[in-house]
């Protein structure tokens, strides 16, 4: 089944899906945003890597921001940071207009340093996803770059993570649809949440603060 273009959820979605469900159903089905100084941080460092339409190409690699994908298969779309054609004649793929072939690589900008979780390593996977359906072309790695530690950090695309991001997909279509958005599920993710304001009094109706407080640090109540 291909998915219409009006079903389409955002790729960029899938990092506040794998962070917290209830997260990204607040933010993508009831359409609840609160700006914080990390998401804040983070939008300037996006606008930066964006700069939509720039094309440079030096030596062996053409590099292009702000390129927008999409995937009618999974039904999912968003714009690359930066895509990289990198020629290797040998295991490359064949681009329009282009001479030789090149190897196409996502490279997403992030702000901070790694996570211990896996949300930024699947928007890339997203990316990848879209542009091998775009382009007919497998990708191997993409890369993940941190403000703060100034450099990139490796993904590759494996099968695991391939199974993960259309477990995931699958899961965010069916919640979409039904227009579900999970229930509270407090854990200590929750003191780093942009919309911990808008989520907690939700919380706080069922359980006392002492006990929301004794959940989040990983005490049993
Ligand atoms: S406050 Fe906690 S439960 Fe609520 S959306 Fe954020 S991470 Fe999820």
């Amino acid at each position: 089944m291909l998915y219409k273009e009006e079903d389409y959820l955002m790729i960029s979605g899938i990092q506040h899906f794998e962070f917290c469900r209830r997260q990204w159903a607040l933010i993508h089905i009831e359409k609840l945003w609160e700006e914080n100084l990390f998401t804040a941080e983070g939008n300037i460092i996006h606008k930066r890597a964006h700069d939509s339409g720039f094309n440079e190409s030096r030596n062996d690699v053409i590099t292009t921001r702000g390129m927008p994908v999409y995937s009618s298969m999974y039904g999912i779309s968003g714009v690359c940071d930066v895509v990289e054609f990198v020629r290797d004649d040998m295991d490359g793929f064949e681009i329009y207009q282009r001479e030789g072939r090149y190897k196409v690589v996502p490279v997403e900008y992030k702000r901070g340093k790694p996570k211990e979780g896996l949300e930024d390593v699947m928007q890339v996977v997203l990316q990848a996803l879209c542009l091998e359906e775009m382009l007919t072309c497998k990708i191997e790695t993409g890369y993940l770059y941190y403000d703060e530690i100034r450099r990139r950090s490796k993904v590759v695309i494996t099968s695991e993570l391939r199974q993960r991001a259309k477990k995931d997909i699958q899961e965010m279509h069916q919640y979409y649809e039904r227009k579900y958005t999970p229930k509270v599920s407090p854990s200590k993710k929750c003191s780093a949440c942009s919309l911990n304001e808008a989520c907690l009094p939700t919380v706080l109706k069922n359980m006392s603060v002492n006990d929301y407080i004794a959940r989040a640090i990983g005490e049993d109540i």
